[in-house]
């Protein structure tokens, strides 16, 4: 079960602050937040999307598989940064959680095979340690299932980015859910994380008005040929 803790530091309302900051380049009054607000406004939906980069978003994300935060890490816009769980200083050998897919847990046959196999990665870690294995060179038969944690920080225009990727139907089923998490978590921050929310962390399909992939979901129909 994933777990997304939003830090202080991540901005309460972004929309404000992004007229806040625009508003400086137009000469405007900046002291009032309902005409910032409304500039931000004209920002986000003109599509300028310098402005969205003022927008942090730090957070702690753990409890999710190695595998989807190694997905995670291919969002490279904008100069994210994070920290993860050491592989090194943390001790898997006595044993590490690990998340169970939905189509391995409903069935016996496959939970069995998939526990067998955690089970088997457990004890041979044990034994390597016993030999006197280096902890950094052991931790490379962990497996990507295992759940990790990170600390992410980045901005509104890369989370966005990222929503139009990762809530597409053909994202991995396990980023779609910690993208979703995500969302829960942030609309609670304030009415104007609820309208992002709502508004611009959306599948590429509803900010493009069709679908650009190959192999559609048929969920909104694809850009007609020439
Ligand atoms: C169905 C599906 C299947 C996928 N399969 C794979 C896969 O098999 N393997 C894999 O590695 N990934 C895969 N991905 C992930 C995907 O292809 C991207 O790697 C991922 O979304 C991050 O890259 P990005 O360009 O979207 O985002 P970012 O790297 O965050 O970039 C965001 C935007 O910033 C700009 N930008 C970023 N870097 C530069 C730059 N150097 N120069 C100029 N502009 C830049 C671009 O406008 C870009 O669109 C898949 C995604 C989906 C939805």
């Amino acid at each position: 079960m994933g777990n997304i803790i939003i830090l202080e530091e991540t901005t309460i309302n972004p929309i404000t602050l992004i007229g806040k900051r625009a508003g400086v380049c137009w000469g405007a009054d900046i002291t009032d937040d309902t005409k910032n607000y409304k500039r931000g406004m004209d920002c986000i939906t003109s599509n300028h999307g310098r402005t969205l980069e003022y927008v942090n978003v730090e957070m702690i994300i753990e409890g999710y598989s190695a595998r989807v935060i190694r997905e995670w890490y291919t969002h490279l816009g904008g100069a994210p940064t994070r920290l993860q769980a050491s592989t090194r200083y943390i001790d898997y050998e006595h044993g590490f959680h690990y998340i169970v897919p939905e189509s391995i847990r409903i069935d016996t046959k496959r939970y069995d095979i998939y526990l067998e196999t955690i089970h088997q990665i457990q004890k041979a870690l044990v034994e390597l340690e016993e030999l006197g294995t280096p902890k950094e060179d052991a931790a490379l038969l962990l497996p990507l299932g295992m759940s990790t944690k990170i600390v992410d920080k980045r901005n509104l225009r890369s989370l966005v980015d990222m929503s139009h990727q990762r809530l597409c139907s053909r994202a991995y089923h396990e980023y779609r859910k910690m993208f979703a998490d995500i969302c829960m978590e942030l609309q609670k921050i304030s009415d104007e994380w609820k309208w992002i929310v709502d508004n611009l962390l959306v599948p590429k399909c509803d900010y493009l008005g069709y679908c650009p992939e190959k192999k559609s979901c048929g969920r909104v129909q694809k850009r007609m040929e020439g």
